[in-house]
C-alpha cells in the first residue's frame, strides 16, 4: 500500500483530544531533515510535557539546595518537596511513603533488590524470571545466582510472544526464592498476566518482583492489583526525568533488605567501629540523591493522575491497531509479538531488509524508531531473529504518525527493496 507523501493529520476516532495534549510536549513539534517527526522510540524514553520541564528549571532556578542537611530555608524547602514527591508517587501506587525508596531508574531498583537477597541465598535456591525479559531485569539475578550459588530458571514463550503459564508452575517449587516478571515487554509489547504469576509465586512461598518500566506510560500501576512484593520503576519511561526512578515495595520486604550502598543519609551513627543506619525509606538511599529528577518524576505522575485513562487505552488501541494491520499488508513484513494483550509497541521485520537499514531510512523520513535487540538478547534468540524494527507508540502520537511509518516503510521498500 502507497500513501502519499501529504500526511494527513485525522486522529484516531476517539474523544480523546490528542492535538490538546501535543501541546503539552515541546520537543513533539519539531522537523528532522525537514520533515515533521513522528517519535515512535517511547520504550525507549518519552518525551516530556511542560509541566515536568518547568518543575526541573524552578528548582534549579530558585528552589536549589541539598536535602535532609541544612537549617535553611531552601534546604528545608527542598527537604519538604522532596519527601511529598515520594507522597505523591506512594499514593500513586497505594503505599506509604517510607515505602517508595527513590533509584536511578528501573535498573537501579532491580539490582538493589537482587543484590540484598543474593546475600541470603543458597546454593540451590532457585530465581525466576522468564524469556520476554530486559536485560536489567536478567543480569542483576545473574550475578546475585553467580555470587549464592543459586540458579537462575526461565518461563518459556511461544511463538506469539506469550509466557507458558503451564511451564512456569511446573518451574516453581519449594526452592523458589524469587520470581521476578516483567510487567510489559519492551521488545515485543507483551502484557503479561502479573496477578495471576505473583499468586502462583505466593503460594510456592517465593517473592514476587515487577518490572514495571514499560507498565506506566499506558496506565496507573497499583501495588494491591499487582500482589507484588517489589515494583520497579523508571521515571524516564513515564514521561518524567532520566535518572530518577524507584523501588516501591512492601514495608517488611524492604526491611528485611541489607543496607545497599553506605553514605550520607542512610546512617543513624557511625563510628569506626560500627554504623547504625536509619529506618526506610532513608536507609536504602545513601549519598545526595537526585532532587530535581524526583521533584520532575513527581510533576510526570501528577500530569498523568489528570489523564482520561480509558480515553488514552482507546486512542493507544486504534493506533496500535492501525499500525500493525497497515504494516501488516505491506508485503514482506512480519509482525514480531501478537499476543492478544499487548501495549502499544509494532516490533516487525521485513524478509528483504535488515532492522537496522530501515530505521536508518525512517530516520531520513522523521521517523524515530529503535532497532536492534532492545536489550532482549534472549527473546530474540528463542525468536530466531538478530533484532526487529520497533515502533512504540504513546498517547500523544496521532495517525498522523501511522502514516509517516507506513509512508516512510514504503520509501525503504523503494531504497531497500
Ligand atoms: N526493564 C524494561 C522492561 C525496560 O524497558 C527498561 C528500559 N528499556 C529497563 C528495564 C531498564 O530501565 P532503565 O534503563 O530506565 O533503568
Amino acid at each position: 500500500m502507497t500513501v502519499g507523501s501529504e500526511i494527513p493529520v485525522a486522529e484516531a476516532s476517539t474523544d480523546f483530544d490528542v492535538q490538546r495534549i501535543r501541546e503539552d510536549f515541546p520537543a513533539l513539534d519539531q522537523s528532522i531533515y525537514d520533515k515533521r517527526l513522528a517519535y515512535l522510540d517511547n520504550a525507549a524514553t518519552t518525551q516530556k510535557p511542560r509541566a515536568v520541564i518547568d518543575r526541573i528549571t524552578r528548582y534549579y532556578t530558585g528552589e536549589n539546595a541539598n536535602v535532609h542537611r541544612g537549617v535553611h530555608f531552601l534546604s528545608q524547602q527542598a527537604t519538604d518537596n522532596y519527601e511529598r514527591a515520594r507522597a505523591t508517587l506512594a499514593g500513586y501506587v497505594g503505599l506509604d511513603p517510607a515505602e517508595v525508596i527513590f533509584t536511578a531508574g528501573t535498573t537501579g531498583a532491580i539490582n538493589l533488590v537482587a543484590s540484598g537477597l543474593g546475600q541470603s541465598m543458597a546454593p540451590g535456591d532457585e530465581v525466576i524470571v522468564s524469556t520476554l525479559e530486559h536485560h536489567s531485569n536478567i543480569v542483576p539475578w545473574q550475578l546475585a545466582c553467580q555470587r549464592s550459588g543459586a540458579v537462575l530458571r526461565v518461563i518459556p514463550v511461544d511463538d506469539d510472544g506469550v509466557l507458558d503459564l503451564d511451564a512456569y508452575r511446573l518451574l516453581l517449587g519449594d526452592r523458589t526464592r524469587v520470581v521476578a516478571i516483567g510487567h510489559t515487554s519492551n521488545a515485543i509489547g507483551t502484557v503479561n498476566p502479573v496477578r495471576q504469576i505473583a499468586e502462583a509465586a505466593r503460594e510456592a512461598g517465593a517473592l514476587v518482583l515487577v518490572d514495571a518500566a514499560q507498565a506506566f506510560a499506558h496506565g496507573p500501576v497499583n501495588m494491591a492489583d499487582l500482589d507484588a512484593d517489589f515494583l520497579c520503576l523508571s521515571g524516564h519511561k513515564l514521561f518524567g526525568p532520566t535518572g530518577v526512578g524507584a523501588l516501591c515495595g512492601r514495608r517488611e520486604r524492604l526491611e528485611s533488605l541489607p543496607p545497599w550502598q553506605g553514605g550520607g543519609d542512610m546512617i543513624e551513627t557511625v563510628t569506626f567501629k560500627k554504623s547504625t543506619y536509619s529506618d526506610l525509606p532513608h536507609r536504602l538511599e545513601a549519598g545526595t540523591p537526585n532532587i530535581a529528577g524526583v521533584l520532575g518524576l513527581e510533576a510526570a505522575i501528577t500530569y498523568l493522575a489528570g489523564l482520561d485513562w480509558p480515553a488514552v487505552k482507546r486512542h493507544e488501541d486504534e493506533l496500535l491497531r492501525a499500525a500493525s494491520d497497515r504494516l501488516e499488508s505491506i508485503p514482506g513484513v512480519r509482525i514480531v509479538g501478537t499476543a492478544p494483550d499487548k501495549s502499544p509497541v509494532v516490533s516487525f521485520v521485513h524478509e528483504k531488509a535488515h532492522p537496522y537499514d530501515i530505521g536508518t531510512v525512517l530516520d531520513r523520513m522523521g521517523v524515530a524508531v529503535r532497532t536492534g535487540h532492545h536489550c532482549a538478547m534472549p527473546l530474540m534468540k528463542r525468536l530466531n531473529l538478530p533484532g526487529t524494527v520497533r515502533a512504540s507508540f504513546a498517547f500523544y502520537n496521532t495517525m498522523g504518525d501511522v502514516d509517516s511509518l507506513i509512508d516512510g516503510m514504503n520509501k525503504a521498500e523503494s531504497v531497500l527493496g
